[in-house]
Protein backbone atom coordinates (compact mmCIF):
# COMPACT_ATOMS: atom_id res chain seq x y z
CA UNK A 1 0.00 0.00 0.00
CA UNK A 2 2.22 2.85 -1.25
CA UNK A 3 0.73 6.30 -1.43
CA UNK A 4 1.08 9.87 -0.26
CA UNK A 5 -1.85 12.08 0.69
CA UNK A 6 -1.92 15.71 1.81
CA UNK A 7 -4.90 17.75 3.02
CA UNK A 8 -4.12 20.81 5.14
CA UNK A 9 -7.57 22.46 4.85
CA UNK A 10 -9.87 22.32 7.86
CA UNK A 11 -13.39 21.45 6.73
CA UNK A 12 -16.39 22.73 8.65
CA UNK A 13 -19.68 21.41 7.32
CA UNK A 14 -23.31 22.06 8.22
CA UNK A 15 -26.15 24.54 8.26
CA UNK A 16 -25.13 28.04 9.43
CA UNK A 17 -21.55 26.83 9.95
CA UNK A 18 -20.02 30.22 8.99
CA UNK A 19 -21.83 32.25 11.64
CA UNK A 20 -21.71 29.47 14.25
CA UNK A 21 -17.94 29.24 13.86
CA UNK A 22 -17.17 32.95 13.57
CA UNK A 23 -14.35 32.72 16.18
CA UNK A 24 -12.35 30.62 13.70
CA UNK A 25 -11.82 33.76 11.59
CA UNK A 26 -10.01 35.52 14.43
CA UNK A 27 -6.72 33.72 14.00
CA UNK A 28 -6.09 35.31 10.59
CA UNK A 29 -5.80 38.97 11.54
CA UNK A 30 -7.73 42.22 11.77
CA UNK A 31 -8.52 43.04 8.14
CA UNK A 32 -10.13 40.85 5.50
CA UNK A 33 -10.62 41.20 1.76
CA UNK A 34 -13.75 39.36 0.67
CA UNK A 35 -13.34 38.12 -2.90
CA UNK A 36 -16.62 37.29 -4.59
CA UNK A 37 -18.87 37.54 -7.66
CA UNK A 38 -22.35 39.01 -7.96
CA UNK A 39 -24.61 36.24 -6.68
CA UNK A 40 -23.27 36.09 -3.10
CA UNK A 41 -25.13 39.31 -2.24
CA UNK A 42 -28.41 37.50 -3.00
CA UNK A 43 -27.92 33.98 -1.62
CA UNK A 44 -26.97 34.86 1.97
CA UNK A 45 -23.32 33.82 1.76
CA UNK A 46 -21.85 37.32 1.71
CA UNK A 47 -24.13 38.41 4.57
CA UNK A 48 -22.95 35.43 6.68
CA UNK A 49 -19.27 36.19 6.03
CA UNK A 50 -19.88 39.84 6.94
CA UNK A 51 -21.79 38.86 10.09
CA UNK A 52 -18.96 36.57 11.23
CA UNK A 53 -16.40 39.34 10.73
CA UNK A 54 -18.59 41.93 12.46
CA UNK A 55 -19.04 39.58 15.44
CA UNK A 56 -15.25 39.47 15.77
CA UNK A 57 -14.77 43.22 15.25
CA UNK A 58 -12.72 42.54 12.12
CA UNK A 59 -12.61 45.15 9.36
CA UNK A 60 -13.29 44.14 5.76
CA UNK A 61 -13.80 45.37 2.25
CA UNK A 62 -15.47 43.56 -0.64
CA UNK A 63 -13.91 42.95 -4.07
CA UNK A 64 -16.75 41.68 -6.25
CA UNK A 65 -15.28 42.12 -9.72
CA UNK A 66 -14.45 38.48 -10.40
CA UNK A 67 -15.73 37.36 -13.82
CA UNK A 68 -16.60 33.75 -14.65
CA UNK A 69 -13.37 32.05 -15.76
CA UNK A 70 -11.18 34.64 -14.01
CA UNK A 71 -8.64 36.59 -16.00
CA UNK A 72 -5.12 37.66 -15.00
CA UNK A 73 -6.29 41.27 -15.16
CA UNK A 74 -9.06 40.64 -12.63
CA UNK A 75 -6.76 38.94 -10.09
CA UNK A 76 -4.21 41.73 -10.43
CA UNK A 77 -6.99 44.23 -9.64
CA UNK A 78 -7.97 42.11 -6.63
CA UNK A 79 -4.37 41.98 -5.39
CA UNK A 80 -4.13 45.78 -5.69
CA UNK A 81 -7.30 46.03 -3.58
CA UNK A 82 -5.81 43.66 -0.97
CA UNK A 83 -2.62 45.70 -0.79
CA UNK A 84 -4.28 49.08 -0.55
CA UNK A 85 -6.67 47.85 2.16
CA UNK A 86 -3.79 46.22 4.04
CA UNK A 87 -5.62 42.89 4.13
CA UNK A 88 -4.30 40.27 6.56
CA UNK A 89 -6.38 37.51 5.01
CA UNK A 90 -8.79 36.66 2.21
CA UNK A 91 -12.31 35.27 2.35
CA UNK A 92 -13.49 33.72 -0.92
CA UNK A 93 -17.26 33.53 -1.35
CA UNK A 94 -18.73 32.00 -4.49
CA UNK A 95 -18.24 29.31 -7.09
CA UNK A 96 -14.96 28.12 -8.55
CA UNK A 97 -14.35 31.45 -10.26
CA UNK A 98 -14.17 33.63 -7.11
CA UNK A 99 -12.49 30.82 -5.14
CA UNK A 100 -9.74 30.42 -7.74
CA UNK A 101 -9.36 34.18 -8.16
CA UNK A 102 -8.98 34.50 -4.37
CA UNK A 103 -5.99 32.12 -4.42
CA UNK A 104 -4.20 34.14 -7.10
CA UNK A 105 -5.06 37.36 -5.27
CA UNK A 106 -3.75 35.96 -1.95
CA UNK A 107 -0.49 35.13 -3.71
CA UNK A 108 -0.15 38.36 -5.72
CA UNK A 109 -0.87 40.44 -2.63
CA UNK A 110 2.45 39.19 -1.23
CA UNK A 111 4.56 38.26 -4.27
CA UNK A 112 5.47 40.17 -7.40
CA UNK A 113 4.91 37.92 -10.39
CA UNK A 114 5.66 39.33 -13.81
CA UNK A 115 4.26 36.27 -15.55
CA UNK A 116 1.78 34.64 -13.23
CA UNK A 117 1.90 31.31 -15.10
CA UNK A 118 5.66 30.80 -14.82
CA UNK A 119 6.15 32.47 -11.43
CA UNK A 120 7.56 30.06 -8.81
CA UNK A 121 4.96 30.46 -6.08
CA UNK A 122 6.57 30.91 -2.67
CA UNK A 123 5.18 30.27 0.78
CA UNK A 124 4.28 33.89 1.48
CA UNK A 125 0.58 33.91 0.61
CA UNK A 126 -2.26 35.55 2.55
CA UNK A 127 -4.26 32.99 4.55
CA UNK A 128 -7.61 32.09 3.02
CA UNK A 129 -11.06 31.00 4.13
CA UNK A 130 -13.27 29.61 1.37
CA UNK A 131 -17.06 29.51 1.32
CA UNK A 132 -18.28 27.68 -1.81
CA UNK A 133 -21.71 28.53 -3.21
CA UNK A 134 -21.63 25.94 -6.00
CA UNK A 135 -21.06 22.21 -5.51
CA UNK A 136 -18.56 21.25 -8.14
CA UNK A 137 -15.01 22.49 -8.37
CA UNK A 138 -13.84 21.53 -4.89
CA UNK A 139 -11.56 24.55 -5.13
CA UNK A 140 -12.14 25.09 -1.40
CA UNK A 141 -9.86 22.09 -0.73
CA UNK A 142 -7.38 22.22 -3.63
CA UNK A 143 -4.09 24.03 -4.21
CA UNK A 144 -5.12 25.00 -7.77
CA UNK A 145 -6.29 28.28 -9.28
CA UNK A 146 -7.43 28.06 -12.91
CA UNK A 147 -7.02 31.30 -14.83
CA UNK A 148 -7.60 32.27 -18.44
CA UNK A 149 -4.32 32.44 -20.35
CA UNK A 150 -4.97 34.53 -23.46
CA UNK A 151 -1.43 34.14 -24.72
CA UNK A 152 -1.82 30.38 -24.96
CA UNK A 153 -5.54 30.60 -25.73
CA UNK A 154 -6.60 28.24 -22.97
CA UNK A 155 -7.25 27.98 -19.27
CA UNK A 156 -4.24 27.15 -17.17
CA UNK A 157 -3.75 26.28 -13.55
CA UNK A 158 -1.27 27.71 -11.12
CA UNK A 159 -0.58 25.51 -8.15
CA UNK A 160 1.44 25.38 -4.94
CA UNK A 161 0.92 23.94 -1.44
CA UNK A 162 0.64 27.53 -0.17
CA UNK A 163 -2.56 27.97 -2.22
CA UNK A 164 -4.57 25.53 -0.09
CA UNK A 165 -7.21 27.48 1.84
CA UNK A 166 -6.86 27.24 5.63
CA UNK A 167 -10.59 26.63 6.17
CA UNK A 168 -13.49 25.55 3.94
CA UNK A 169 -17.04 26.14 5.20
CA UNK A 170 -19.62 23.87 3.54
CA UNK A 171 -23.19 25.14 3.87
CA UNK A 172 -25.62 24.01 1.16
CA UNK A 173 -28.21 26.66 2.07
CA UNK A 174 -26.44 29.15 -0.22
CA UNK A 175 -27.36 26.96 -3.19
CA UNK A 176 -31.09 27.07 -2.57
CA UNK A 177 -31.67 29.20 -5.67
CA UNK A 178 -28.71 28.02 -7.73
CA UNK A 179 -30.08 27.67 -11.28
CA UNK A 180 -30.70 24.13 -12.54
CA UNK A 181 -28.11 24.34 -15.34
CA UNK A 182 -25.35 25.49 -12.96
CA UNK A 183 -26.37 22.84 -10.41
CA UNK A 184 -26.11 20.09 -13.03
CA UNK A 185 -22.91 21.38 -14.63
CA UNK A 186 -21.12 21.73 -11.31
CA UNK A 187 -22.26 18.29 -10.10
CA UNK A 188 -20.88 16.79 -13.33
CA UNK A 189 -17.59 18.61 -12.70
CA UNK A 190 -17.36 16.91 -9.31
CA UNK A 191 -18.21 13.50 -10.80
CA UNK A 192 -15.51 14.11 -13.37
CA UNK A 193 -12.96 14.94 -10.65
CA UNK A 194 -13.67 11.69 -8.79
CA UNK A 195 -13.40 9.61 -11.97
CA UNK A 196 -10.32 11.39 -13.33
CA UNK A 197 -8.62 11.15 -9.94
CA UNK A 198 -9.01 7.37 -10.04
CA UNK A 199 -7.26 7.40 -13.43
CA UNK A 200 -4.20 9.18 -12.08
CA UNK A 201 -0.77 7.68 -11.55
CA UNK A 202 -0.86 9.49 -8.19
CA UNK A 203 -4.07 7.71 -7.09
CA UNK A 204 -3.80 5.60 -3.95
CA UNK A 205 -6.07 3.77 -1.50
CA UNK A 206 -7.10 6.93 0.32
CA UNK A 207 -7.80 9.07 -2.76
CA UNK A 208 -9.74 6.14 -4.29
CA UNK A 209 -11.77 5.76 -1.10
CA UNK A 210 -12.63 9.47 -1.23
CA UNK A 211 -13.51 9.19 -4.92
CA UNK A 212 -15.90 6.32 -4.20
CA UNK A 213 -17.45 8.30 -1.36
CA UNK A 214 -17.82 11.34 -3.63
CA UNK A 215 -19.51 9.27 -6.35
CA UNK A 216 -21.83 7.64 -3.82
CA UNK A 217 -22.96 11.03 -2.55
CA UNK A 218 -23.19 12.70 -5.97
CA UNK A 219 -24.95 9.85 -7.80
CA UNK A 220 -27.23 9.43 -4.79
CA UNK A 221 -28.67 12.76 -5.99
CA UNK A 222 -29.07 11.66 -9.61
CA UNK A 223 -32.89 11.63 -9.65
CA UNK A 224 -32.99 15.06 -8.01
CA UNK A 225 -30.48 16.38 -10.53
CA UNK A 226 -32.61 14.96 -13.35
CA UNK A 227 -35.83 16.46 -12.03
CA UNK A 228 -34.34 19.71 -10.76
CA UNK A 229 -35.84 19.20 -7.29
CA UNK A 230 -33.62 19.74 -4.28
CA UNK A 231 -34.11 19.56 -0.54
CA UNK A 232 -31.63 21.23 1.82
CA UNK A 233 -30.25 17.73 2.39
CA UNK A 234 -29.67 17.13 -1.34
CA UNK A 235 -27.82 20.44 -1.59
CA UNK A 236 -25.61 19.40 1.31
CA UNK A 237 -24.99 15.96 -0.24
CA UNK A 238 -23.85 17.60 -3.49
CA UNK A 239 -21.58 20.03 -1.66
CA UNK A 240 -20.09 17.25 0.45
CA UNK A 241 -19.53 15.05 -2.63
CA UNK A 242 -17.87 17.92 -4.48
CA UNK A 243 -15.51 18.60 -1.57
CA UNK A 244 -14.62 14.90 -1.32
CA UNK A 245 -13.87 14.87 -5.06
CA UNK A 246 -11.82 18.07 -4.59
CA UNK A 247 -9.67 16.30 -2.00
CA UNK A 248 -9.12 13.58 -4.59
CA UNK A 249 -7.81 15.91 -7.31
CA UNK A 250 -5.82 17.90 -4.77
CA UNK A 251 -3.73 14.74 -4.54
CA UNK A 252 -4.03 13.26 -8.03
CA UNK A 253 -4.63 16.10 -10.49
CA UNK A 254 -7.11 15.71 -13.34
CA UNK A 255 -6.83 14.01 -16.75
CA UNK A 256 -6.85 15.02 -20.44
CA UNK A 257 -10.64 15.32 -20.10
CA UNK A 258 -10.07 18.62 -18.31
CA UNK A 259 -7.46 19.78 -20.82
CA UNK A 260 -9.77 19.05 -23.77
CA UNK A 261 -12.63 20.69 -21.91
CA UNK A 262 -10.65 23.92 -21.46
CA UNK A 263 -10.77 24.42 -25.24
CA UNK A 264 -14.57 24.09 -25.31
CA UNK A 265 -14.71 26.71 -22.56
CA UNK A 266 -12.05 29.03 -23.97
CA UNK A 267 -13.29 29.10 -27.57
CA UNK A 268 -17.03 28.57 -27.10
CA UNK A 269 -17.86 29.49 -23.51
CA UNK A 270 -19.10 25.99 -22.61
CA UNK A 271 -19.42 25.92 -18.79
CA UNK A 272 -16.50 24.03 -17.22
CA UNK A 273 -18.42 21.09 -15.74
CA UNK A 274 -20.54 20.65 -18.86
CA UNK A 275 -17.41 20.54 -21.01
CA UNK A 276 -16.05 17.68 -18.89
CA UNK A 277 -19.38 15.85 -18.94
CA UNK A 278 -19.59 15.98 -22.72
CA UNK A 279 -16.19 14.28 -23.01
CA UNK A 280 -15.90 11.98 -20.00
CA UNK A 281 -18.01 8.95 -21.11
CA UNK A 282 -16.13 8.51 -24.42
CA UNK A 283 -12.78 9.00 -22.71
CA UNK A 284 -13.58 6.48 -19.97
CA UNK A 285 -14.94 3.92 -22.43
CA UNK A 286 -11.58 4.05 -24.26
CA UNK A 287 -9.74 3.61 -20.97
CA UNK A 288 -11.55 0.29 -20.57
CA UNK A 289 -9.76 -1.06 -23.62
CA UNK A 290 -6.37 0.22 -22.47
CA UNK A 291 -6.41 -0.53 -18.73
CA UNK A 292 -9.27 -2.90 -17.98
CA UNK A 293 -8.52 -3.49 -14.29
CA UNK A 294 -8.29 0.18 -13.35
CA UNK A 295 -11.29 1.21 -15.43
CA UNK A 296 -13.50 -1.62 -14.16
CA UNK A 297 -12.73 -0.39 -10.66
CA UNK A 298 -14.06 3.02 -11.68
CA UNK A 299 -17.27 1.64 -13.19
CA UNK A 300 -17.71 -0.39 -9.99
CA UNK A 301 -17.38 2.84 -7.99
CA UNK A 302 -19.97 4.43 -10.28
CA UNK A 303 -22.22 1.41 -9.74
CA UNK A 304 -22.88 1.10 -13.48
CA UNK A 305 -21.28 0.12 -16.76
CA UNK A 306 -20.07 2.24 -19.66
CA UNK A 307 -23.41 2.36 -21.46
CA UNK A 308 -25.46 3.32 -18.44
CA UNK A 309 -22.92 5.98 -17.42
CA UNK A 310 -23.02 7.48 -20.88
CA UNK A 311 -26.83 7.42 -20.96
CA UNK A 312 -27.20 8.95 -17.50
CA UNK A 313 -24.86 11.84 -18.28
CA UNK A 314 -26.54 12.37 -21.67
CA UNK A 315 -29.91 12.81 -19.93
CA UNK A 316 -28.43 15.53 -17.71
CA UNK A 317 -26.59 17.26 -20.55
CA UNK A 318 -29.49 17.47 -23.04
CA UNK A 319 -28.75 18.62 -26.56
CA UNK A 320 -25.04 18.48 -27.38
CA UNK A 321 -22.85 21.11 -28.95
CA UNK A 322 -21.00 20.07 -32.11
CA UNK A 323 -17.90 21.52 -33.74
CA UNK A 324 -16.12 21.14 -37.08
CA UNK A 325 -13.19 18.80 -37.54
CA UNK A 326 -10.67 21.61 -37.94
CA UNK A 327 -11.38 22.75 -34.38
CA UNK A 328 -11.34 19.25 -32.92
CA UNK A 329 -7.93 18.60 -34.52
CA UNK A 330 -6.48 21.79 -33.04
CA UNK A 331 -7.84 21.01 -29.56
CA UNK A 332 -6.49 17.44 -29.65
CA UNK A 333 -3.09 18.81 -30.66
CA UNK A 334 -3.12 21.29 -27.80
CA UNK A 335 -4.19 18.67 -25.24
CA UNK A 336 -1.57 16.17 -26.45
CA UNK A 337 1.12 18.65 -25.44
CA UNK A 338 -0.13 19.14 -21.93
CA UNK A 339 1.22 16.88 -19.20
CA UNK A 340 -1.22 15.10 -16.93
CA UNK A 341 -0.61 12.33 -14.44
CA UNK A 342 -3.06 10.06 -16.25
CA UNK A 343 -2.17 6.35 -15.97
CA UNK A 344 -3.81 5.68 -19.34
CA UNK A 345 -1.84 7.19 -22.22
CA UNK A 346 -3.74 8.77 -25.10
CA UNK A 347 -2.19 9.72 -28.44
CA UNK A 348 -3.25 12.91 -30.20
CA UNK A 349 -5.28 10.80 -32.66
CA UNK A 350 -7.08 9.08 -29.78
CA UNK A 351 -7.86 12.42 -28.13
CA UNK A 352 -9.27 13.55 -31.47
CA UNK A 353 -11.37 10.35 -31.45
CA UNK A 354 -12.80 11.27 -28.02
CA UNK A 355 -13.68 14.76 -29.28
CA UNK A 356 -15.16 13.43 -32.52
CA UNK A 357 -17.40 10.95 -30.73
CA UNK A 358 -18.43 13.47 -28.07
CA UNK A 359 -18.84 16.79 -29.89
CA UNK A 360 -18.06 16.05 -33.53
CA UNK A 361 -20.22 16.91 -36.54
P1 LIG B 1 -18.60 29.89 -11.43
O1 LIG B 1 -18.02 30.47 -12.68
O2 LIG B 1 -17.91 30.17 -10.16
O3 LIG B 1 -20.13 30.29 -11.25
C1 LIG B 1 -21.07 30.02 -12.28
C2 LIG B 1 -22.25 30.96 -12.19
O4 LIG B 1 -23.05 30.65 -11.06
C3 LIG B 1 -21.84 32.42 -12.05
O5 LIG B 1 -22.69 33.18 -12.87
C4 LIG B 1 -22.08 32.71 -10.57
O6 LIG B 1 -22.33 34.08 -10.36
C5 LIG B 1 -23.29 31.86 -10.29
N1 LIG B 1 -23.45 31.42 -8.91
C6 LIG B 1 -22.49 30.94 -8.07
N2 LIG B 1 -23.04 30.56 -6.89
C7 LIG B 1 -24.36 30.82 -6.98
C8 LIG B 1 -25.47 30.63 -6.09
N3 LIG B 1 -25.31 30.04 -4.88
N4 LIG B 1 -26.70 31.02 -6.48
C9 LIG B 1 -26.87 31.56 -7.71
N5 LIG B 1 -25.87 31.76 -8.62
C10 LIG B 1 -24.62 31.37 -8.26
O7 LIG B 1 -18.74 28.30 -11.71
P2 LIG B 1 -18.07 27.02 -11.06
O8 LIG B 1 -18.45 25.89 -11.92
O9 LIG B 1 -18.34 26.94 -9.61
O10 LIG B 1 -16.51 27.31 -11.24
C11 LIG B 1 -15.90 27.18 -12.49
C12 LIG B 1 -14.48 27.65 -12.41
O11 LIG B 1 -13.74 26.83 -11.48
C13 LIG B 1 -13.77 27.51 -13.74
O12 LIG B 1 -12.95 28.63 -13.95
C14 LIG B 1 -12.97 26.23 -13.58
O13 LIG B 1 -11.84 26.19 -14.44
C15 LIG B 1 -12.57 26.32 -12.12
N6 LIG B 1 -12.20 25.04 -11.48
C16 LIG B 1 -11.28 25.07 -10.47
C17 LIG B 1 -10.87 23.91 -9.85
C18 LIG B 1 -9.85 23.96 -8.75
O14 LIG B 1 -9.40 22.94 -8.25
N7 LIG B 1 -9.43 25.13 -8.35
C19 LIG B 1 -11.43 22.67 -10.20
C20 LIG B 1 -12.38 22.67 -11.23
C21 LIG B 1 -12.76 23.86 -11.83
P3 LIG B 1 -21.25 35.07 -9.67
O15 LIG B 1 -19.86 34.50 -9.88
O16 LIG B 1 -21.42 36.39 -10.31
O17 LIG B 1 -21.57 35.09 -8.22
ZN1 LIG C 1 -13.08 20.63 -12.95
Amino acid sequence: MDFSFYMPTRIVCGRDCVVKNAPLFRAFGKRALIVTGKSSAKNGSLADAEAALAANGQAYTVFSDVPNNPTVESVRAGAAAARSFGADFIIAVGGGSPMDAAKAIAMLARQDAEDIFSHPIGKDVLPMVHIPTTAGTGSEVTPYAILTNDERETKQSISAPSLFPQIAFLDGKYMQDLPQDTTVNTAIDAISHAVEGMLSTAAGELSDALAREALRSLFGEYENLRQGRYTPESRQNLLYGAAAAGMVIANTGTSPVHTLGYSLTYYHGVPHGRANGLLLPAFLARCLQKDRVRTERIYAALGMGAEEFSRKLAVLLGERESYPDSELRAWANKAAQSRKKCAVAFSEEELYGVLKESVGR
